[in-house]
């Protein structure tokens, strides 16, 4: 047995670890930073690294790097060592305050959607000072924010860091109109559920669609997938419980709160969740846990696959984003209150979280897009592309009755009026009903549940957290003008409830009728990536995301380009890669099998008087798919050379929706039709059952 209290954390350079090894001022010094972001200076720094190379090399580090997270979708790290020559031709080992605080990468390689020219390549990372720097195979972690030469975000941390900012701003005022004069910080917290697939490292190795894009592009259906929800829960199996261990060990040593794990809806998936954190380090920690689902993977002889669908045919995974709003005096502001003036401040911020929901919806889905997410969002699977909010019975009946002027009778009989009345209390059970619901109140908490299992948490709370803090700052305005503030907050609630509740569906989001109902309501349906990126460059974004000083107008479109650009090369990528298959595998395995058949079928003639309907049927049949599959083969060739013409980057990536990716579509239909013609011994491929049921 592991002694988690002692390993939890220590790899870390935690407060604990600060404390003791740091001297009082310097200790002090670092944490005003760290709280309020005053300017480190360059002696504390000195100290602190210091310090900090000191507790790594004891622990067996030899390097530093700093750590970021650029618009790759990956994290970035580019290690220096320790070591400094000495003059007796032998070296000491050394690490900076400069080094520490700001290191200048070679940025020329990173996306930048045109924000950075070649000639100026330079790009700086600078401490994120409230994320802890951790040792990870021998090397100094330091989490960093990216930016260009001339200031502009180049990854996701810092508009992260601005819009908790820009939420901390608005909250603030808020809670100073309900009187919280002890209040001095408010950040956004999130915990994030990541599901992925374990698959076998031998069969996936057999798969170049695996390889190269992270999801099967061919594969005939299994006998047996998810009908009969028996992994859902199930038992874990003892080679995936050996690797969640390791896995967990690794998230404790690094202080992330690894609490639960179970299995997933479809065969070979799971599921990992922490304990909630402030959304940076969230995040920090989501893109960590990511990173090491797969290392940890590779010690087992398994591949983790963290891509949006990798099979068609059972679910896709997804990451949920429960998110929350609390003070740094630990009051959660999506919770329920005791006293008349919580309730009433939890209506504000709840009404709050609705309008912002409902305003920029589309914002919200341009978070969550990617060509992977394409496969579950706008298709037939959960949750869909629609931007909705379920709240529970109980609560949907509070809001209506405030908004009809009813008097609501809660479980007390006693009617309701907003700063007089108490709420009353709702279990956890009313309100986490409905799994369908893309963005549902759990009983003091929003879950975001539209994310992509690869996507950063970052995006998603950038959108939230801004437009949350919009409508709280155009609320704050109105109460701090207000001079009869109950009233006005009574009816501001009421407004707001009017106005926005057409956001609200407590029912199945998967139904179809909820398409033409939400049409109806006038809710967004943005399908697929290209017809959601272009909201981001809508006036009304610009605004919102300008106005709070999270992102620039050049940085929005530099990210509308990038977002756009990985669309369509994650697509070209995928078209490449079938006709690749096609060529050098399907065909070569449909010629030898028939080139099999037709060598017995002519024994079998020269032998006399056989019957040959089997042979006969099953060559013509083999022929007739394989001349179907050659000509769909020539569209998508054709297709794919079409795509080098358009120049407008919308163009281009509907290009990719509507001709490339639809004879994608259909040429894999015939590929996996001659899957189930063709003989096992002959098909290169491991089949969807080996994939699926590959560990035991
Ligand atoms: P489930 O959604 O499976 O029912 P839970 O509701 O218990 O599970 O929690 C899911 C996630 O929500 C966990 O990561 C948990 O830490 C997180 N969570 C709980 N409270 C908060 C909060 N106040 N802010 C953000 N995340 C939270
Ligand atoms: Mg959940």
């Amino acid at each position: 047995m592991k002694n988690v209290p002692e390993l939890f954390g220590s790899m870390v350079f935690n407060d604990a670890v600060m404390q003791a090894r740091l001297p009082k001022d310097i200790y002090k010094a670092l944490k005003k930073t760290m709280q309020i972001g005053t300017h480190l200076e360059l002696d504390v720094a000195n100290v602190v690294a210091n310090a900090m190379k000191d507790w790594a090399v004891e622990k067996g580090a030899t390097h530093f790097t700093h750590w970021f997270q650029p618009m790759t979708g990956v994290t970035a790290e580019k290690h220096d060592s320790f070591i400094s020559p000495s003059g007796d031709g032998k070296v000491i080992m050394e690490f900076s305050g400069k080094e520490l605080v700001r290191g200048e990468p070679d940025a020329s390689s990173f996306p930048s959607g045109g924000l950075r020219c070649t000639f100026e390549a330079r790009g700086y990372t600078v401490w994120d000072t409230t994320s802890f720097a951790f040792i990870k195979d021998d090397s100094l972690y330091i989490p960093t924010a990216f930016c260009s030469y001339g200031g502009e975000a180049l990854d996701k941390k810092t508009p992260l860091l601005r819009s908790m900012e820009a939420i901390n701003k608005q909250a603030l005022r808020i809670l100073k109109l309900f009187g919280n004069k002890t209040a001095k910080n408010v950040s956004t917290t999130v915990g994030a559920e990541q599901e992925y697939f374990l698959i076998d490292k031998e069969v996936y190795l057999k798969r170049p669609d695996l390889i190269y894009t992270g999801r099967t592009l061919f594969g005939a259906s299994p006998p047996k997938g998810q009908e009969l929800d028996d992994h859902y829960f199930g038992a874990i199996k003892p080679r995936v419980a050996a690797f969640m261990k390791d896995f967990e060990e690794e998230m404790w040593k690094l202080g992330i709160t690894a609490k639960t794990k179970h299995n997933e809806v479809a065969p070979a998936q799971h599921e990992f969740a922490p304990i909630f954190a402030t959304t940076n380090i969230a995040t920090d920690h989501n893109q960590l846990a990511m990173e090491l689902l797969k290392i940890v993977a590779g010690r087992h002889g398994l591949v983790c696959l963290l891509h949006e669908k990798p099979f068609a045919g059972v679910n896709g995974s997804g990451k949920h984003n429960n998110w929350a709003i609390s003070t740094d005096t630990g009051a959660n502001l999506l919770e329920p209150g005791e006293t008349p003036y919580e309730n009433a401040q939890f209506l504000l911020f709840l009404v709050a979280v609705i309008k912002a929901v409902d305003e920029y919806q589309d914002l919200l889905r341009v978070s969550v897009a990617n060509a992977g997410n394409d496969h579950r969002l706008g298709a037939n699977e959960a949750p869909p592309a629609i931007v909705s909010m379920f709240l529970g019975d109980e609560l949907t009946g509070i809001l209506d009755a405030i908004e009809s002027g009813a008097e609501y009778l809660g479980p007390d009989k006693k009617p309701m009026e907003i700063g007089v009345t108490v709420l009353p209390h709702f279990p956890k059970d009313t309100t986490d009903r409905n799994r369908t619901s893309p963005f549902a109140f759990t009983g003091n908490k929003f879950e975001f549940r539209m994310l992509g299992s690869t996507f950063s948490t970052a995006g998603a709370n950038i959108a939230l957290n801004t437009a949350v803090a919009e409508v709280l700052n155009e609320f704050a305005d109105i109460l701090e003008s207000s001079l009869n503030f109950n009233a006005d907050l009574a009816a501001l609630v009421k407004k707001t409830i009017k106005a926005h509740k057409r956001i609200i569906f407590n029912g199945n989001n998967y139904a179809e009728e909820w398409v033409t109902e939400a049409e109806k309501r006038g809710l967004s349906n943005l399908r697929t990536t290209p017809d959601a990126l272009p909201t981001f460059i809508a006036q009304k974004n610009i605004d919102l995301f300008t106005k709070h000083h999270v992102f620039t107008e050049p940085e929005i479109n530099s990210r509308y380009e990038i977002l756009m650009e990985s669309y369509c090369k994650t697509i070209h990528i995928e078209a490449l890669t079938m006709v690749d298959i096609v060529n050098e595998e399907i065909i070569p395995a449909a010629v030898n099998y028939q080139n099999d058949l037709a060598k017995l079928l002519e024994r079998k003639k020269a032998l006399g008087d056989f019957d040959c309907t089997m042979e006969e049927r099953l060559l013509a049949k083999t022929s007739k798919l394989c001349t179907c599959l050659i000509k769909k083969l020539d569209t998508l060739e054709a297709a794919i050379l079409k795509s080098g013409e358009d120049h407008d980057i919308l163009a281009h990536a509907k290009f990719y929706r509507d001709e490339v990716f639809t004879a994608m579509n259909v040429l894999r239909l015939t590929a996996d039709q001659l899957e189930t013609c063709v003989s096992k011994k002959h098909w290169p491929l491991p089949s969807y059952g080996e994939l699926l049921y590959s560990v035991s």
